[in-house]
């Protein structure tokens, strides 16, 4: 490796030679269309629309399998560029339907953005087009359209080199190439539906999400996915405030540019449900009924009163935020003055892969624990408040945001406690059983942050909106909103729900009990974290940023 200067578009630049023209370029503000190129990938040179001019070659060269050299001069968009751009544009478009009004893509298409800016506008091609197969069930999760696909190989060369999985290859010549799975094979892996965001076109498509949306009818906000410990960094696509998908954003420190299977498309139904717990609910003469508010909370205050702090256990939460759990704890030890406080586990042994899938199925176990979620001393953990039902020394529980109902031991003890409290944001187990149910926002719904098994903290951002942070964005001034919890056109007429955030409610009734939580916002939470949590010292969101920060 030698450190060159190489001049692009008049432009001089030092990188050193293990560089490509692309990479250099990219890496210095100049783009170079590219199809078939990937920053993640191996290089196949095979679409040729990165043609560019370089000094004393006396052909074209391809940008993206070209090394830049000392004293290279390169022009990516003199008169030669242009026209061999425009002839390359011209060949991948004879083939190509005129779908886009129908294609899942259109929005977000390279090649659609492409012929905007890159080809001659009409076509000299008269004959009929190259039919191929159509609405192809290549995997259980994609579907493939033969006529859309400009063999750029990505989606091969994904499969054989992240998924480590050899289920796709080009078949047949010519203009007749597409591509096929290997005989007995369908395009299923746990990363399968990567191939759908790095098809340059509308070829592999999301069976879940396809003919939702328009991408233009949706707003895309910054968030982490909730489906295990790794804590991928994902866009969350919503329209008339419900979720429609989930896509991966890049983060080479935490999930490159992929994310798996699962958390695409399991980890976010829930929000949209039918079962959501739209508001609180007090269990009166057996049933549970919807209240206000202030009455449940006023309820849960008064039926703890009644016991004293040895017989209260708490339950926080690994798929809670950090800010829910630190106003939990201090909640249960400072105001309440109890020990007994835990977490379940939701870890599978042997669950870790080598690519992103972690074994633990919980967001923020690391960060529950960092904030206070563990007994204090002579405190119990989950089997002793379990034991503690059992044998009738714990009579009273509140847990937040985990169906801890469903643990095996805890399910057969549970219905001998005196008062079970637990914020949900859908129905299960647990609020089938509780006295109080207190309707909490589920992650895409509020500000907050997780911390992923890499000690890493990252952002959750509120993708749809709940009725209190409707009526909160009313009363506010815009100098206090989190810019990205604006309002948005694409809530639409979808459902308000009158869910809280967890530490909001639990701050609520804490102050009722005597507390002085006077936290605004989850920020101002965080803010109090990093000054009594030594992990958290010197963060604020602002550092936090899109990427996350490590903790010390
Ligand atoms: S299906 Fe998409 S990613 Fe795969 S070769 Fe065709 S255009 Fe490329
Ligand atoms: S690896 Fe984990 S965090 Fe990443 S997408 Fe899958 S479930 Fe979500």
């Amino acid at each position: 490796m030698a450190n060159v200067k190489v001049t692009i578009n008049g432009k001089l630049i030092e990188t050193d030679s293990t560089r490509t023209i692309i990479q250099a370029a990219r890496e210095n503000g100049i783009s170079i269309p590219h199809f078939c190129w990937h920053e993640k990938l191996s290089t196949a040179g095979n679409c040729r629309i990165c043609l560019v001019d370089v000094e004393k070659m006396p052909k074209l060269a391809i940008a993206c399998m070209t090394n830049v050299a000392e004293g290279m001069v390169v022009n990516t968009k003199n008169e030669r560029v242009v026209n061999a751009r425009e002839a390359v544009m011209e060949f991948i478009l004879i083939n190509h339907p005129l779908d886009c009004p129908i294609c899942d893509e259109a929005g977000e298409c390279k090649l659609q953005d492409y012929a905007y800016k890159f080809s001659q506008g009409y076509s000299r091609f008269g004959d009929d087009k190259v039919h191929k197969n159509k609405r192809v069930e290549i995997g259980p999760r994609v579907m493939f359209d033969a006529e859309r696909c400009i063999s750029c190989s990505r989606c091969i060369r994904f499969c054989d080199e992240i998924a480590g999985v050899h289920q796709l290859q080009f078949v047949n010549r010519g203009d007749h190439t597409t591509i096929e799975t290997f005989p007995g094979e369908t395009l299923d892996n746990p990363y399968s539906m990567n191939v759908v965001d790095i098809c340059p076109v509308g070829a592999l498509t999301n069976k879940d999400f396809r003919f939702k949306s328009r991408v233009w009818e949706m707003s895309f906000t910054e968030s982490i996915c909730n489906g295990c410990a790794r804590g991928c960094n994902i866009e969350i696509g919503v329209r008339n405030n419900g979720i429609l998908r989930l896509t991966p954003r890049t983060n080479d420190d935490v999930n490159s540019n992929w994310m798996c299977d699962h958390g695409r498309l399991d980890t976010w139904k829930h929000v949209n449900a039918e079962d959501r717990i739209t508001g609180p609910m007090v269990r009166k003469g057996g049933i549970l009924v919807d209240v206000g508010w202030d009455e449940a909370m006023a309820k849960v205050a008064g039926e703890l009163k009644l016991f004293n702090k040895n017989e209260i256990a708490f339950i926080g939460s690994a798929f809670a935020s950090n800010e829910d759990n630190y106003v939990l704890a201090r909640f249960a030890k400072e105001v309440l003055g109890s020990k007994h406080i835990d977490r379940m586990s939701h870890r599978i042994d042997g669950g870790d892969d080598a690519l992103l899938i972690r074994a633990d199925k919980t967001p923020n176990d690391t960060g529950a624990a960092l904030v206070g979620i563990v007994p204090g001393e002579g405190g119990r953990d989950i089997e002793g408040i379990v034991q503690g039902i059992r044998d009738g020394h714990i009579k009273a529980l509140y847990a937040i945001d985990d169906d801890i109902a469903q643990h095996p031991e805890l399910e057969k003890v549970i219905t001998k406690l005196e008062f079970f409290a637990v914020h949900a944001s859908n129905a299960n187990k647990s609020t089938r059983i509780a006295d109080v149910v207190l309707a909490s926002s589920t992650y895409a719904e509020r500000s907050g942050t997780i911390t992923n098994f890499q000690k890493r903290v990252q952002r959750l951002r509120p993708a749809v909106v709940t009725l209190e942070r409707e009526r909160a964005l009313d009363g506010l001034t815009m100098s206090r909103l989190d810019k990205f919890a604006a309002p948005n056109d694409s809530w639409g007429k979808g459902p308000r729900r009158d869910s809280r955030a967890s530490w909001r409610i639990v701050a609520a009734i804490g102050n009722i009990m005597g507390g002085k939580f006077k936290y605004m916002t989850a920020e101002d939470v965080f803010t109090d974290i990093t000054h009594t949590v030594d992990a958290f010292k010197g963060l604020t969101y602002l550092k936090i940023g899109s990427k996350g920060a490590l903790l010390q």
